[in-house]
């Protein structure tokens, strides 16, 4: 007997359950295409919408960050951890963002666990849309402030709750900009109505809408065009800038304050400085031109028109995530199964990351993806959805 038995029973019933989580391994570089078991397959899977994970120009970025300054950052940056990579980039992705000051950290989780518990503790109160992602639920947690949560974009809901939790210190509102099982939109025009009505901090984590959403991929703010009226931006560099890393973007004395509180940048050292490089590339790239943000949004309509008129019950996206929505978790396990047979990398998500019932394949549409590559993507995606009586 061990300590650790419990584990193994665990793990046991996830398997039976069907609820245990298989994990691929890629062979190749993050692309359109990677390899799976030896084998070139469609990729439909990964947040890499701009194709920038596999970009000659962010390669060659990185490869001369490491002559230059190395590969580890030594410390936390609070220490001896900061270098020139990270100042320019944070001024570039301020510049880039309309924003007074932004600060980089080592992914999006990071900064949603520094920026939560720095704004707010046990004498203040939370408002977080029920489906926000697992990051900002712990930076809610770790804060040990008072977490109201309210129905999935339901401002009138929202609103009853605010009106129902007047007697705290600081009062935050927290929102996903996009939420990524549906590809919805927070709709933030409103929410910051009501955090202006109610005299909240306004916080959004755009992480599927940074490189994706607004003009030449700005983000959730520049899209409603709310410049200056959201306190708090967070976003990622490991989706759509490809790399990995994650931001906030907002007032100067809101940056300040999260270089003397924000735990993961005090306590945990910074981006590589090839992180930081190749970062730094693909703002430039998204500063002189919107051809991939362009490609990626054509590819989309193209994927979700073809998509519907096949018959598939493809949701309500507003983005170029596009759910195949199934029902139960068994169909979509066996859809996704065929479809990586015939060649195409797609993931079944069922519960608990979506609903019982809601099960389905996720299609991540990407920049990377040529005319013929959607064309075969559509034929199989086709072809599976007949032979298994979905369409
Ligand atoms: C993916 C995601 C994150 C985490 O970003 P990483 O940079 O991968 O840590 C945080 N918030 C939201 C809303 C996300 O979708």
């Amino acid at each position: 007997m061990s300590t650790l038995d419990w584990i193994d029973e665990e793990i046991t019933n996830l398997k039976e359950q069907g609820l245990y989580n298989h994990i691929r391994t890629i062979e190749s570089a993050m692309d359109g295409w990677v390899v799976i078991n030896g084998r070139e397959m469609l990729n439909f899977c990964a947040n890499n919408y701009l194709g920038l994970a596999n970009h000659p120009r962010l390669k060659a970025a990185a490869k001369d960050a490491i002559d230059e300054y190395g590969v580890g950052p030594g410390a936390v940056r609070s220490i001896a951890g900061t270098i020139t990579l990270h100042d320019k980039l944070e001024q570039a992705l301020a510049e880039f963002k309309h924003a007074e000051a932004c600060l980089t950290f080592q992914s999006g989780f990071t900064a949603n666990l520094a920026t939560i518990p720095a704004l707010v503790g046990k004498e203040d109160v939370i408002f977080s849309d029920e489906l926000n992602h697992a990051s900002i639920i712990d930076g809610c947690r770790l804060s040990r402030a008072k977490i109201v949560g309210y129905a999935h974009n339901d401002m009138a809901d929202l609103e009853a709750k605010l009106g129902e939790h007047t007697n705290y210190g600081r009062r935050l509102i927290v929102s996903d900009g996009v939420f990524s099982m549906d590809g919805d939109i927070a709709p933030l025009d409103k929410l910051c109505d009501l955090a202006e009505k109610h005299g909240c901090i306004l916080m959004v984590d755009d992480a599927h809408g940074e490189g994706v959403l607004g003009t030449g991929g700005r983000g959730i703010v520049d899209h409603f065009g709310l410049h200056g009226r959201v306190d708090i931006e967070v976003g990622t560099l490991s989706k759509a800038f490809g790399v990995v890393g994650g931001l906030v973007a907002g007032k100067k004395s809101l940056v300040d304050w999260l270089k003397q509180r924000g735990r993961p940048f005090l306590f945990s050292s910074a981006m590589t400085a090839p992180d930081a490089a190749a970062c730094l590339e693909a703002v430039a790239m998204l500063q002189e031109s919107t051809e991939l943000v362009d490609r990626l949004w054509a590819n989309a309509t193209l994927m979700k028109g073809e998509m519907a008129k096949m018959g598939f019950d493809i949701g309500h996206s507003t983005t170029p995530i596009v759910p195949i929505m199934l029902g139960e978790a068994p169909l979509a396990r066996k859809f996704s199964q065929r479809l990586f047979e015939e060649g195409v990398f797609a993931m079944a998500i069922g519960f608990p990351t979506v609903a019982k019932g809601k099960a389905r394949i996720r299609v991540m549409n990407s920049a990377a993806h040529s005319q013929s590559d959607l064309e075969q993507g559509l034929a199989i995606f086709e072809k599976v959805g007949r032979e298994l009586g979905v369409i």
